[in-house]
């Protein structure tokens, strides 16, 4: 979120910072791991299509520009028991927007995926707009282009406070002190570090990521075999067709609350391991041979799910982004639109009513 801001801002002309506590595309918050799905129908609510649309939009702005591919559609199937919050959300948020959709009943879905071994009564929504972005690439290409366009990035640096001030907002980093007119917080998993009236609210979520080498290749192979999630008997999983680095999936659900961001380790074992197989042998039993690699990654929850994309109300100098809930990172390239408006002009086109601060502080 916070390189998408610093694109959008420097390609206004705005003199900009990006200050950043790790390296670029390092695996100790959310956004690593080759690949995160984006989707238009959104079964978690209808009204975060038209953020989608303009997603997809910017995305395809940011592959003009920079000649590289971060979007492939691969074309997504939602699976679950009919009246699940996947199907129904899915196709009630493609029907109300006009999306393109097919709502498929299980041997339809073996018809056309026959890789997949459901319940009977399992039934999916396909859309074909789906697929998935490259999360480490979307990041650095945001960060060439506002490097380009004449925004500067402190790597390594660690935002300690951040002080507002009268004339301007001071933030106070283990490598100096910058003044601002201006600061966005996006700091993932580490925001109840800087907006500590976020803190309580807030879950961390342990998530791992596994990859297999494929028992039979052809059965998730690109072309064979689309982005998908499945709300199983017992946990909610999704994956992808394999790109060259074997097949990843993961489960939703998490595996352990974290105390605080720093906890989180590169500690993913046998159990997290065993989940997914358990999973794969029920419904894409093709899927999983050997484990070749698993990553640990955090979730950073609302209760409502819903993201984080305000004003601080205490001082409007100060923009608040956390829109994670495990579903944040396909908006990256709307929402770094949606935080330069905000921390220019004070508000957005874009509809955010839905990510207001207040409804978690209960603060106006
Ligand atoms: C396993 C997993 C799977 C997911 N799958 C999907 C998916 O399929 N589709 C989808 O749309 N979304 C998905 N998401 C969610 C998505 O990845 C997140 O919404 C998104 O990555 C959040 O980005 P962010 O910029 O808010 O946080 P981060 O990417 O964590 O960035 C925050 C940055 O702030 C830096 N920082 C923190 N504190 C400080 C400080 N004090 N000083 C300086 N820098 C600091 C951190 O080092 C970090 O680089 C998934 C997330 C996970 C973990």
């Amino acid at each position: 979120m916070g390189s998408a801001a610093l694109f959008h801002l420097a390609r206004r002309g705005v003199r900009v910072l990006g200050v950043e506590r790790f390296g670029l595309g390092h695996d100790r918050g959310s956004s690593h791991g080759e690949s995160r799905a984006i989707r238009l129908g959104y079964f978690e609510h209808p009204s975060y299509v038209p953020l989608a649309r303009a997603a997809y939009e910017n995305w395809a702005d940011l592959e003009r520009l920079t000649g590289e591919t971060v979007l492939t559609k691969t074309g997504v199937l939602e699976i679950g028991k009919p009246g699940s919050v996947i199907v129904n959300g899915s196709a009630e948020a493609s029907r109300l927007h006009g999306i393109p959709h097919d709502v498929i009943d299980a041997a339809e879905i073996s018809r056309r995926y026959p890789q997949f071994t459901l319940p009977p009564d399992y039934m999916a929504v396909w859309q074909a707009d789906g697929g998935f972005v490259r999360p480490e690439l979307g990041n650095r290409l945001h960060v060439d282009l506002a490097r380009q366009a004449g925004a500067e990035v402190v790597w390594n640096a660690k935002v300690e406070a951040i002080e507002p001030g009268q004339g301007a907002v001071r933030i106070v980093t283990d490598a100096g002190t910058v003044e601002a007119g201006s600061v966005i917080v996006a700091s993932g998993p580490w925001i109840g570090e800087l907006v500590p009236t976020l803190r309580p609210t807030l879950t961390l979520a342990r998530q791992v990521l596994c990859w297999f080498e494929p028992k039979r290749p052809e059965a998730v192979a690109p072309g064979a075999l689309p982005v998908f999630i499945i709300d199983g008997a017992h946990d909610i999983a999704y994956g992808f067709p394999n790109i060259g680095t074997g097949f990843k999936c993961a489960s939703h659900y998490d595996s352990g609350i974290l105390a605080d961001a720093d906890a989180a380790r590169q500690d993913a074992g046998p159990a997290d391991e065993t989940r997914m197989r358990d999973f794969l042998d029920a419904y894409l039993p093709d899927a999983a041979g050997p484990l070749k690699a698993m990553k640990t990654c955090i979730y950073t929850k609302t209760p409502d799910e819903d993201f984080v994309i305000d004003l601080l109300p205490s001082d409007p100098r100060i923009v608040v982004c956390s829109a994670c809930s495990g579903h944040g990172y396909k908006f990256a390239s709307v929402i770094g639109e949606v935080l330069a408006d905000l921390s220019t002009k004070g508000e957005t086109p874009h509809d955010i009513s839905r990510f207001d601060i207040g409804r978690l502080t209960g603060t106006a």
